[in-house]
């Protein structure tokens, strides 16, 4: 399992930060819209993350070698893998990890309930800590991927970014 877990990218992230750092972190919290506004529109309240908060959340994930996440997760996304790609900035890879497995996360990331399933199993839970926002985590990267996928085939310059770009799952 996780056997992409040993790419030199991931490594080299792990050795990036250590563990005391990323575990010292705060979780985030989901930003909402205030409650005057939400009385006068049809928008979600829960606005989902910022490119901020989520490269922050994605720090928290200390890339385990067993993802204990996985095993709480109905359809065992690579759970790691796509939240490390966010914290790399790959929006795309990150998005296929999920769709690998689940037809459709950015429903998933917004209505399963995580802190039943895959966040109950985060090894945060073992140092007394919150789990990582798995679910806030997925719901971004599924939202973010289409704007990704348009910026790389905007800018795509070489057939493997133009390929990439065309076989980027729509996220909805
Ligand atoms: S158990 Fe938590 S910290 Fe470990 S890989 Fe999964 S999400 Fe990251």
């Amino acid at each position: 399992m996780n056997n992409d877990r040993n790419e030199p990218w991931r490594e080299a992230l792990r050795k990036g930060m250590k563990a005391k750092e990323r575990t010292g972190i705060p979780r985030v919290n989901m930003p909402e819209l205030a409650p005057d506004v939400r009385s006068h529109n049809f928008e979600e309240v829960n606005k989902g993350l910022t490119a901020e908060q989520a490269l922050q959340e994605a720090k928290r994930c200390l890339d385990c070698p067993d993802a204990p996440c996985m095993t709480g997760c109905p359809v065992e996304i690579n759970i790691p893998a796509f939240i490390k790609n966010i914290e790399r900035g790959n929006l795309v890879e990150a998005a296929m990890t999920l769709k690998a497995t689940s037809a459709l996360p950015a429903v998933c990331g917004r209505v399963c309930p995580q802190e039943k399933q895959c966040e109950s199993q985060c090894t945060y839970h073992k140092l007394k800590k919150e789990p990582v926002a798995i679910g806030y985590l997925e719901r971004f990267a599924a939202d973010e991927s289409v704007g990704a996928t348009l910026a790389v085939a905007h800018r795509g310059s070489t057939d493997t970014e133009r390929a990439t770009a065309r076989v980027a799952p729509t996220m909805n």
